[in-house]
Parts: structure tokens; sequence; C-alpha cells
């Protein structure tokens, strides 16, 4: 699943390609990925011009000329790939954007998970959302504030978009590893030291992600807009690794299901109390 390096990486390399054109056409293959309805699409964003992309949590964010916002969350397996407009879409492309005749923009997604709003206010959608890890505003105090009085495990917490936007079941393992915190520990358990390093490994990971441009652990649904993979995969010390031995210590890393979700961990480096 994209989660914030994956995203902020679509967005980086996208921006260049899709910021100050105009969109000249709209096909969709699978209607329900539009929100709130086909019509409105067709009506209201052909013929606007893209003015801006951002991303908050897992979302992309498209300003649009005419006061709205596009904004499209690749949920499970979506991942958008611009093509020249000759271009045939695969069996997975979901709805294809058309900028300035020039290229398109597909939205591939083999689950059919991924969503697409337009909107007056794109608070709408995201504003819900915690904080941002990567930004200033994030400190090791406002972790700790966030943390306070938390009993539910600190892995489903960071993986909850209302307490922390953009990191999902991949960081959250690494960025837990890194810190040497159990997965399953409260929240409210962690020490001031492990709160700041935690705070720490968070943006850590992120960033290290970011400059391998994402996570391609499926090989079949995270690519970057040109069609290549990430490579931040090759460099996960736990997610996705169980059989295999900790790099730290030797000792086998184990999934355990929190909250339904399957966390990696080293049951060594990452004792529980
Ligand atoms: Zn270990």
């Amino acid at each position: 699943m994209p989660e914030l390096p994956e995203v902020e990486t679509i967005k980086n390399e996208l921006t260049p390609h899709v910021v100050g054109h105009h969109i000249t056409g709209l096909t969709l293959f699978w209607d329900g990925i539009a929100h709130p309805s086909v019509e409105e699409f067709r009506s209201r964003l052909v013929g606007q011009s893209i003015i801006a992309l951002a991303r908050r949590g897992k979302y992309l964010i498209f300003g649009l000329t005419g006061d709205e916002a596009l904004i499209i969350h690749l949920r499970m397996t979506g991942s958008l790939l611009l093509k020249p407009t000759s271009a045939e879409p695969d069996k997975f492309i979901r709805a294809i954007l058309y900028l300035d005749e020039e290229a398109g923009l597909h939205f591939r997604d083999p689950r059919k998970l991924g969503m697409m709003w337009l909107v007056k206010d794109a608070n709408t959608i995201v504003g819900k959302l915690g904080p941002e890890p990567l930004e200033a505003s994030f400190t090791p105090q406002l972790l700790a504030h966030r943390l306070a009085n938390r009993t539910a495990p600190i892995k489903a917490l960071l993986c909850d978009q209302s307490f922390i936007a953009g990191i999902g079941n991949m960081y959250a393992d690494e960025a837990l590893f890194a810190a040497r915190i159990h997965p399953e520990r409260p929240g409210k358990s962690l020490s001031q030291d492990e709160i700041e390093c935690l705070h720490s490994t968070i943006q850590q990971v992120l960033w290290s992600a970011i400059g391998n441009k994402g996570a391609s652990v499926d090989r079949n649904t995270y690519f970057r807009p040109d069609g290549t993979l990430g490579t931040a995969h090759f460099e996960f010390k736990v997610a996705h690794q169980r059989g295999k031995s900790c790099l730290v210590c030797g000792t086998l890393i184990q999934r355990l299901p929190i909250r339904n979700r399957g966390s990696y961990f080293c049951p060594h480096c990452q004792p529980a109390r």
C-alpha cells in the first residue's frame, strides 16, 4: 500500500508534468472511482487547469483553477502513470485524465479500491488527518502529548491517520524497530527517551524511503509515474521480512497480528515489557 514516501514521490515526480496543464479530457473505465458522481466529474473537471499539486497524509491534492480540488487516494493497489496520449490502457486502468492533449494520466488500480473526489473544500476529505510527520510542527513534545493516556498499541496508533498522517504498516514497523520499541506497547507506556527516539526514527525512515523513491514490495502495484519501481524496500530491516534474521542480533523476525495488520518485529531487539 502506498504510504507517505510513495505518495510524496508520486507528487514530486508528477508536479513538473501536471502543474500548469489543462485537463482536456477524461475517460472513466470504472465509475465507482469518481465522487460525488461521474456526471459531476465530466461537467466540472474537464476544462479546468491544474495550478498546484500537494500531498496531505496519503492523499494527493490537485488544486484547480475553478477554486476546486481533485483529491486522489491510491488505497491498496493504486498508482498514477504518465503516458503519451496514444498509449493503450492496460486492463487495470480505471481512469485517464488527458492533459493538454499531450499526455494521459492513467489511474491504475487492480483492486478497484482507489478514489477520486472533486470538492470545493479539500478539508471535507483531509480535515481530520493528524499532524504531518515531516513538518517542523511535528515535534517530540507534540508526539508525547498525543501519546499521553493512549492505551492502544503504539503500532496501531502510528497507523491511525487521525493520530499521525501518512504512516502505514511498512514504515510503522521500520520506525518501531529502529527505536527498539515492541509494537504492542501501549502508547502511554513509552518513556520520554523512547518518544524522542521514535520521533527521530519516524522521520529517518520516511526521508530515507523518499530518497529511494518509495517501496515496491509488491512489484505489480506501486510504480513511479514513469512506470519504474521504487527501491526503499531493499533497505527494510523488519517490514515483510518474516523468516529472515534480524540484521542486528540474528533472531528470526516475527509477524504478529495487531488490529488485523501483520506487524513485523524482532523479539530480541524490541522486547515486550
Ligand atoms: Zn534483533
